[in-house]
């Protein structure tokens, strides 16, 4: 039986309209959480995230606002106006679009952003407040991750967690939420011996890698839960026909806009995988829309935690399931 498909627009329009209604009635109550965007230079692919996160900012009623130094701006430029962004009560999330240009010392930059409004959560005390289990800002995508298990019910206490890929952003944090919520949890990288056997034991299979269709059929156990967070563009035809070339996996929508645009997003996980695996999230439409929404809901969680009782006052409530769990 073909595995179950993870939906993750659904859950993200669900996590962004439950946002919506927190912050109707934050904003009633005087409290309207605000993120400050800031994007330095021109970098296409930057400014197609930032567009995203300033609409969804819009949709779900928050202030946002956007700043834009120059290409050429200077390392103590940006710490101004992080510093600005820090000093300002209305401001409760500040995200810097990364990449910065090579003049800016990226580090310096991060970690002068307040903890308490880092709605990334790469600052390393919101790291810190992750690994000792104490409440903080959540990276977005490993929270997004969690949020579509916990959604589809899919048990993590007691499982077996696999997780390729320990990155800072999404290997490392996936694997500490994990980790808190009771699974035994296993991290793999590039030097890791025999990956497939390592995989295959997964009741919880994580693919943070950036490699397309990496993860086959051989690394999976069936009825697995398989999580894709890979998001790669394929522009090669022979990359293309190796993943959606054979008999069982052919897909004629795909391949007519692949023949198009010439690209098309894909996984670390091939195809193939979703006739062994239990349930599988898609690329596009799994873990990706996810990312967004836990930015609106960091956001949130990040005016409630910093301005307090006055955010709280009209309603008790946490946001979503995510906060009755943290
Ligand atoms: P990184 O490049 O920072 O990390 C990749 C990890 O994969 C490293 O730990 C690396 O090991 C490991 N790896 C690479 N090749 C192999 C291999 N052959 N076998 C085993 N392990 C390997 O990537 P990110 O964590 O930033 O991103 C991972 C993927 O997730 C990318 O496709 C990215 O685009 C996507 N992504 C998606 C997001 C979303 O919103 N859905 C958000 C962020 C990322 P080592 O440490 O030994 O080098």
């Amino acid at each position: 039986m073909p595995a179950k498909i993870l939906d993750g627009t659904k859950i993200a329009i669900e996590i962004r309209s439950e946002v919506a209604a927190e912050v109707k009635t934050m904003t009633a109550a005087g409290v309207r959480p605000g993120l400050a965007v800031v994007l330095v230079g021109h970098n296409p692919a930057s400014e197609v995230y930032v567009r995203g996160k300033v609409k969804a900012s819009n949709e779900v009623g928050l202030y946002s606002e956007q700043h834009t130094p120059p290409e050429t701006a200077t390392t103590a430029e940006l710490l101004a106006l992080v510093e600005d962004l820090n000093r300002r009560d209305e401001i409760d999330g500040i995200l810097v679009q990364l990449p910065l240009p090579a003049q800016v010392d990226s580090k310096k930059i991060l970690m002068a952003v307040d903890p308490a409004k880092d709605v990334d959560g790469f600052h390393p005390v919101n790291v810190g407040f992750l690994s000792t289990q104490r409440p903080g800002l959540v990276p977005c995508t490993p929270a997004g991750v969690i949020e579509i298990l916990k959604r589809y019910q899919i048990p993590i206490g007691g499982q077996e967690a696999i997780i390729v890929g320990r990155s800072d952003i999404v290997g490392k944090p996936v694997a500490m939420l994990l980790l808190n919520a009771n699974a035994t949890v296993t991290v793999c990288h590039s030097k890791t011996r025999d990956l497939p056997e390592v995989c295959r034991r997964a009741d919880l299979l994580i693919a943070a890698i950036g490699r397309a269709g990496m993860i086959t059929s051989d690394f999976v156990k069936p009825g697995a839960t398989v999580i894709d967070v890979g998001m790669n563009k394929v522009t090669d035809p022979a990359v293309f026909q190796r993943l959606f070339g054979g008999r069982l996996y052919q897909n004629a929508k795909r391949e007519e806009a692949f023949r198009a645009k010439g690209s098309t997003l894909v996984g670390d996980v091939h195809p193939e995988v979703a006739e062994v695996a239990g349930a599988l999230t898609p690329v596009p439409g799994g873990v990706g829309p996810l990312t967004i929404a836990m930015l609106m809901y960091n956001t949130v969680k990040a005016a409630k935690m910093r301005r307090g009782q006055r955010a709280v006052a009209s309603d008790q409530r946490p946001v979503g399931t995510v906060a009755g769990r943290e």
